[in-house]
């Protein structure tokens, strides 16, 4: 494994030194819950994670305690990062976790830096902070801490229930400074859940959380992602997940399509080769030549979900009740930016 060949101030790159690679102490536990996993606890280096200029990401600083992510999700695009330690992106991105033990004092150091100016840190858009490693280490009260003791703004997303543990630190912190939390929700399929996020809360539970949330004064919103294509994207299907997310008292929804980044791609197809072979030809088609689906498909989507919330009342965007993962006021729209065309071939059949 190389411990090594991390950065400093990115996650999502591979490039000079983030733990002393003596620093490593790897930890098994035998209770059902963590049955199968593997820790790796390390001392980083440092917490604090610039996005690099070229990333396509809203936000500029994240916070990230775990490297891995035990809810695995087949489309989930942080697998690629685990190659970089030379661990494999599948099975061993959902069952091999390394944990930032020392995140929180780290967070509260790089905080009080003179060069550090407050601005927002997004947390959640690696990999969860609040996966089942989180009931073991229990970081985030400490990085949630840190973060009002300097009222620096920032925002949560997350898929897992174990939020609602900190719900006072929050409160506490939305007392002193801007904060946003979303939970991620892409569909309401009970049977598409459990193949394709098989480590995670049910989507009903994910919704108990926003209710929640929403019920003590912080406002929440939903990421609805991924929308699946062919599996979760039908009028019908994105009309109960609305109004399910609607129901749940959520301040916003903002529609986002399964993007198949290298990595996850692989990982994904052979899911849906296992799962869904009759739709292998669908997909090649769909994501030929890229990552994302084209402009027209994002378009049609985005659209119906957004008619969706009008209907069930969710929004519109009240100035300052909402941030979404970026820090910035939820736009309600998420459309990646290099889809390729605008039309719909004719021998797609989209729904
Ligand atoms: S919860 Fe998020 S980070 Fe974890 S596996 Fe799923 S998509 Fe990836």
């Amino acid at each position: 494994m190389r411990w090594d060949n991390l950065t400093t101030r990115d996650d999502t790159a591979a490039t000079p030194a983030l733990f002393a690679a003596d620093a490593v102490t790897t930890r098994t536990f035998d209770t059902p819950e963590f049955r199968g996993i593997t820790f790796h606890e390390i001392r980083a280096r440092s917490i604090v994670n610039r996005v690099p200029g070229a990333s396509r990401m809203p936000f500029e600083w994240t916070v990230n305690p775990y490297r891995g992510c035990s809810h695995a999700c087949v489309y989930c695009f942080a697998r690629k990062t685990h190659s970089y330690l030379d661990l494999d992106t599948g099975i061993g991105f959902d069952s091999q976790i390394v944990v930032k033990t020392n995140a929180p004092e780290l967070l509260r150091r790089e905080l009080a830096s003179r060069r550090w100016t407050g601005e927002h840190i997004a947390m959640g858009t690696n990999v969860d902070c609040y996966q089942r490693a989180e009931g073991r280490y229990q970081l985030m009260p400490g990085i949630l801490t840190a973060l009002t003791e300097r009222a620096n703004p920032f925002s949560i997303l997350t898929k897992g229930t174990l939020i609602l543990r900190d719900l006072e630190l929050l409160r506490r912190a939305s007392r002193v400074t801007d904060i946003g939390v979303s939970v991620s929700v892409g569909f309401t399929d009970g049977e598409l859940w459990r193949t394709v996020e098989p480590g995670t809360p049910s989507p009903e539970r994910r919704l108990d959380v926003v209710r929640t949330l929403s019920s003590h004064g912080i406002p929440c919103g939903v990421l609805m992602a991924p929308v699946i294509p062919f599996l979760g994207d039908s009028p019908e299907q994105l009309r109960a997940t609305v109004r399910a997310i609607a129901e749940a008292g959520a301040s916003s929804v903002t529609p986002l399509v399964l993007h198949l980044r290298p990595g996850a791609r692989e990982w994904f197809t052979a899911w849906l080769t296992h799962h869904h072979p009759r739709l292998l030809r669908r997909y090649d088609a769909l994501y030929e030549g890229g990552s994302y689906a084209p402009k027209w498909y994002q378009r049609r989507i985005t659209g119906m979900v957004h008619d969706f919330a009008a209907e069930y009342g969710i929004g519109p965007y009240v100035s300052g009740a909402h941030r979404n993962v970026s820090g910035k006021p939820d736009a309600r729209t998420e459309e990646e930016p290099d889809a390729r065309t605008d039309t719909p071939p004719a021998q797609l059949s989209l729904l």
